[in-house]
């Protein structure tokens, strides 16, 4: 079924009104959708099934059939650090973890850290909005500020892990199967394309991270991203 994304604000009296232009010209134009044809629209908590009332150049109305609760988003809050990784990577691994249902990602600012940070939240912001749709998810992932390491509070969250590739005791595996009781707010921090210097992964060790192998071979930095949040979104 085609989704679209609404705010509440576009909710009233059992309608629902798409005013977005690019939503309107997608719908009209794309889908080339009919009064009378069903739709999906979610607004962040819920999804809607909606009748097309009319299709007009600047509003679409429809009328909601039938409101549901969101079973699409996993009970526990996972978010991703990730070491801002150059163009379309980042944009991948926002898109591949919105699809998987992380709640938020957060961009990192790391000492090995090449990417520039020019306007992208914008982007980022629509790359998840677009990969929402696709995946008919209900809640948009948040994309944070760009943040340091120092500035996360790590007390609230009750598991963080860094996956880091020079780890030898601890893989992720026998952490989460070492886990009795299951967290409610997981973090997990991944490096940029030239990993985590020593320092930091001692500062967050320092802060209660619990640094984890993925396995001996060295990974891409977004191919961790993806893996990770896939595991923990499964496992909790
Ligand atoms: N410093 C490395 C590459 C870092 S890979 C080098 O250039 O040789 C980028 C990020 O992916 C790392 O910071 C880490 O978070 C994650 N990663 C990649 N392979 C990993 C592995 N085998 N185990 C744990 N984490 C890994």
């Amino acid at each position: 079924m085609i989704s679209v994304i609404i705010s509440k604000d576009n909710i009233a009296n059992e309608i629902i009104e798409i005013v977005d232009k690019n939503d309107i010209n997608h719908l009209k134009n794309a889908f080339r959708v009919k009064v009378g044809e069903t739709i999906r629209a979610v607004d962040g908590e819920f999804e809607y099934i909606c009748e097309i009332l009319s299709v007009e150049k600047k509003i679409i109305e429809a009328k909601i059939l039938e409101k549901n609760e969101d079973r699409f988003s996993s009970p526990v809050y996972i978010e991703a650090a990730i070491g801002i990784l150059k163009n379309d990577k980042m944009d991948l691994t926002i898109q591949k973890l919105t699809e998987i249902g992380v709640s938020k990602i957060t961009p990192l600012l790391t000492k090995r850290g090449v990417a520039k940070l020019t306007e992208k939240k914008d982007k980022w912001d629509l790359i998840v909005k677009e990969a929402t749709k696709q995946c008919q998810a209900v809640k948009l992932v948040e994309i944070g500020e760009p943040q340091k390491l120092s500035n996360i509070n790590f007390k609230d969250y009750d598991l963080a892990l860094v996956p880091y590739e020079c780890e030898e005791e601890n893989s992720l595996k026998n952490i989460l199967k070492k886990i009795e009781n299951k967290p409610k707010r997981v973090l997990y921090i991944i490096g940029p394309e030239g990993g985590f210097e020593k320092e930091e992964i001692e500062f967050l060790k320092e802060n209660g991270v619990t640094p984890v192998s993925l396995g001996k071979r060295i990974l891409r930095a977004e191919t961790a991203s993806i893996i990770v949040g896939g595991i923990l979104v499964n496992e909790f």
